[in-house]
């Protein structure tokens, strides 16, 4: 039992009815107090009962759910437009991210804003994050367990950002989200679908500053990518009309 909850019980022994103290606030105080929140008659971890993303930020920013929270510098929880219709997602925060807090900085990350603004999307209007919020050590692929433990955060993110599209950026990121061993090439090919939104996949920018010779499959992909916004946009549009 918390010490909250504990003096409350106290409290309630030595004041009776002549305190102000319903079964209702020493239950909400526990659990509180183990990282819970009811609702609607359901107990669930309390970053669950999150409403906005700065919300969700400030409930999970501290997660040691795996052996990441021990490791890394920084938890990264990703950047961009809390409204945005467009999620780009990477696999882990590598180590500039890990420094900063940020997802896609230094030199990646300016291609990516670079590879953005080619298909008329600024930084500031996308959001971007990634599947683990911690870095895994020395880059190392996210090992199945942490993407267990951290993925459902993504899905949160998701269910309250409520994007149109999705864009995977790299294998690993690729494979992660749709449970794939497929080769990178295949899964470029294909428009799939995760928590139910078109998602597209292609190269990771850091993919793209050790071989140039992927900036043009890039360039189709996020054509692509741009054309599946405005289709899914007008779509939107339509259906508001109706
Ligand atoms: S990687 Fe995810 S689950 Fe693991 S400690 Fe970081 S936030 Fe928590």
């Amino acid at each position: 039992m918390s010490d909250i909850s504990r003096y409350l019980r106290q409290q309630k022994e030595r004041f009776g009815e002549t305190l102000y103290l319903e079964e209702q606030i020493l239950r909400e105080a526990e659990l509180a107090a183990a990282g819970l929140a009811e609702e609607g008659g359901t107990v669930t971890e309390a970053w669950n009962t999150a409403r906005t993303l700065a919300q969700l930020d400030e409930l999970i920013c501290n997660c040691t759910k795996c052996a990441l929270g021990e490791t890394r510098n920084r938890f990264v929880f990703g950047v961009g437009n809390p409204n945005a219709d467009v999620v780009l997602v990477g696999e882990a925060p590598g180590a500039e991210e890990d420094k900063t807090g940020e997802p896609f900085v230094g030199r990646a990350g300016k291609l990516l804003d670079k590879i953005l603004e080619a298909v008329d999307f600024k930084r500031e209007d996308v959001f971007i994050c990634n599947i683990l919020k911690c870095r895994p050590p020395n880059n190392r692929d996210p090992l199945p367990a942490e993407v267990e433990q951290c993925e459902p955060y993504l899905h949160k993110q998701l269910a309250l950002l409520q994007p149109k599209v999705m864009l995977a950026l790299g294998r690993i990121a690729a494979q992660t989200l749709l449970r794939s061993k497929d080769s990178l090439t295949r899964l470029r090919a294909e428009t799939h679908t995760y928590q139910g939104i078109p998602l597209i996949v292609t190269y990771h920018p850091a993919a793209l500053l050790r071989n140039p010779n992927w900036k043009r499959p890039t360039w189709e992909d996020v054509q692509k990518f741009r054309a599946l916004y405005d289709e899914r946009m007008a779509a939107a549009a339509k259906g508001a009309q109706a």
